[in-house]
């Protein structure tokens, strides 16, 4: 056997972002003994940078009709009520038992707001606020969050505060939070490499890891999990980093996914979307691999195989590369807009992430270019670029940023037809000024305008390009993290290729099948899943099982 005598546990859970972490933690704090193996040295994967936005409706009709509305009303095996009747439960079990906080966004709307069932707000729960010195010498442990979202060398800045930060420079009030949010931040840097107010994802998993650490599970990095154990019909441990663990009650199966598996890539993606992933890239699909090796089925429902946004790249000083996810900062505010390579509109560019790629993937396009002038990129910032001291030349010497004084010579610039550029900016800059963009209905729901500028008049999220220079960036379709996945049934557990149920194995997370099948309805739709599935794996192995009463 490899690694000599087997450690023995109660449950073996793989990958350590928010669906391992909180499955781990739920079964540790019944009493089981668990391992969790993490293949890298750090914990948290893709939730550590996510936005940490987590859809758990406790309104069970409404989410349902809204569901039902935006994804269609099939739901092989319930998993999808699943979702729906356990979320709340699952938030509140977090709640009691680990050190996940997690409070409601008041206004932050579905994504189809004139969808029946939609909510603006209150059916998204965000991280409390958390302080990474608890974690004391382990916070090195947590994953940091991309550079690109903390400035200063590593502030995070809560969703709240983002508006500030915008304009403090014109608003008293937002000069006093800002000046608070750098004093702390540099009371925290005498100690510590970065800031240690955590929010969004990070918060979530920097919440989750002082759960296990609090809770005794037996965290072990730097241990990929590379093959089931399977005896008598039942999965009985995995082998780890050269290790057998044996499993009592089971494994859980959470290590993010197959964004950074090239051959399922191949499989389940279109080539356009293939070349570029803002989720983690350990996620390599190990845990479908290790399942589907065991006989395990894989799901994949709707039209999509991915959660889709559009990103930007570039090479950062240290020489890596950096992948800019284009989810909420800037699409969505007044003064920019996005062509295609012909310099035409092909889309609303205020719609979902998930919508705006499903556009340049209708279309097959493998890039976009989003362009505005000065005055948007000293209010709003574009992408990596800050706003208010936003120091173009430096982007444009990196080569991600174009730059030029009309829009002919940007057309020129970026390879585009000057004449087509010139009509699309005359036509846009026409309807901006009036506030109705009646070539793709921009501004015209609550979650785009939510998107735009609240102090921009009649339309939050249109208004001419006016001021040269004009300056553009290059987009291309990405995914945020991969929605096939393992078949499941509505507790979590693995079935077969024939639909049984695998004794003593489970998935959660972006390891299993997306239970929204491929679409995007909210903020917070992969998490809100990925924790309840792996609370409801816990409650299986814990041997309270819960039925959909
Ligand atoms: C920029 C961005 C913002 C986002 N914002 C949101 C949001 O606000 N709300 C939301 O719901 N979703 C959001 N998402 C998507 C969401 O972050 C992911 O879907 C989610 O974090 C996936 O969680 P997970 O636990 O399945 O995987 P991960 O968090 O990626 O964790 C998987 C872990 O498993 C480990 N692992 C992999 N293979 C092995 C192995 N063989 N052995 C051991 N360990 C292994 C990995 O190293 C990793 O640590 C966002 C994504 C991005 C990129």
């Amino acid at each position: 056997m490899p690694g000599g005598a087997p450690d023995h546990v109660d449950v073996v859970v793989i990958g350590a972002g928010a669906a391992g972490m909180a499955a781990a933690a739920l079964c540790a704090a019944e009493g089981l003994a668990v391992v969790l193996v993490e293949k890298t040295a750090s914990v948290g994967g893709t939730t550590a940078t996510s936005g940490g936005m987590v859809w758990a409706p406790g309104d069970r009709a409404a989410a349902r009709t809204y569901l039902d509305h935006v994804i269609g009303g099939e739901d092989p095996g319930g998993r999808r009520e699943s979702f729906l009747t356990h979320a709340a439960a699952a938030v509140a079990a977090l709640a009691a038992r680990t050190e996940l906080r997690l409070q409601p966004v008041a206004r932050y709307p579905d994504y189809y707001p004139d969808l029946p069932g939609a909510t603006l707000g209150g059916r998204v729960l965000e991280p409390a606020p958390f302080d990474g010195r608890t974690l004391g010498r382990h916070f090195a442990r947590l994953r940091p969050p991309i550079p690109e979202f903390t400035p200063f060398g590593g502030m995070m800045i809560a969703r709240a505060d983002l508006a500030h930060f915008r304009k403090f420079l014109r608003s008293p009030r937002s000069a006093l939070v800002v000046a608070r949010r750098l004093a702390a931040y540099a009371g925290q840097r005498l100690a510590h490499p970065r800031g240690t107010t955590l929010v969004l994802g990070n918060a979530l998993a920097g919440r989750l890891l002082s759960s296990l650490l609090r809770l005794g599970v037996d965290l072990r990095f730097e241990t990929a999990a590379t093959r089931l154990i399977v005896a008598e019909g039942r999965v009985r441990g995995v082998i780890a980093g050269g290790n057998t663990l044996s499993a009592r009650r089971g494994v859980v199966l959470a290590s993010g996914g197959f964004s950074h598996d090239p051959a399922l890539r191949e499989a389940f993606l279109p080539a356009p979307a293939r070349r570029f992933s803002a989720a983690f890239a350990g996620d390599g699909g190990d845990g479908i691999r290790l399942a589907r090796a065991i006989g395990a089925g894989f799901t994949r429902r709707g039209a999509d195989a991915a959660f889709w946004a559009p990103v930007s790249s570039f090479t950062r000083d240290d020489g890596s590369v950096a992948i800019f996810p284009h989810t909420v900062t800037d699409r969505g505010k007044p003064g920019s807009l996005v062509v295609d390579g012909h310099g035409r509109r092909f889309v609303n560019e205020a719609l979902s992430y998930h919508e705006f790629v499903r556009a340049m993937l209708a279309a097959g396009m493998t890039r976009a270019f989003l362009i505005c002038d000065q005055a948007f990129l000293r209010r709003y910032g574009l992408g990596p670029i800050a706003p208010v001291f936003p120091r173009p030349q430096r982007w444009i010497r990196r080569g991600y940023l174009t730059a030029a004084g009309d829009g002919a010579g940007l057309a020129r610039a970026l390879g585009l037809d000057p004449e087509t550029l010139a009509a699309t900016l005359a036509g846009f800059n026409a309807d901006a000024a009036r506030g109705e963009d009646r070539a793709f209905g921009r501004g015209n729901d609550a979650y785009q305008r939510h998107l735009g500028d609240p102090e921009r008049r009649p339309n939050p999220c249109l208004a001419p390009l006016t001021t040269p220079p004009f300056y553009a960036i290059t987009l291309y379709p990405a995914d945020l993290g991969t929605s096939a996945g393992l078949a499941t049934d509505a507790g979590g557990r693995v079935l077969d290729d024939a639909g049984v149920a695998i004794a003593g194995l489970y998935a959660c997370g972006n390891d299993m099948a997306s239970v929204m099948d491929g679409a995007y309805p909210g903020p917070g739709i992969t998490l809100g899943p990925a924790l309840t599935f792996a609370y409801l794996a816990s409650r299986a192995l814990c041997g309270s099982e819960v039925g959909n009463e």
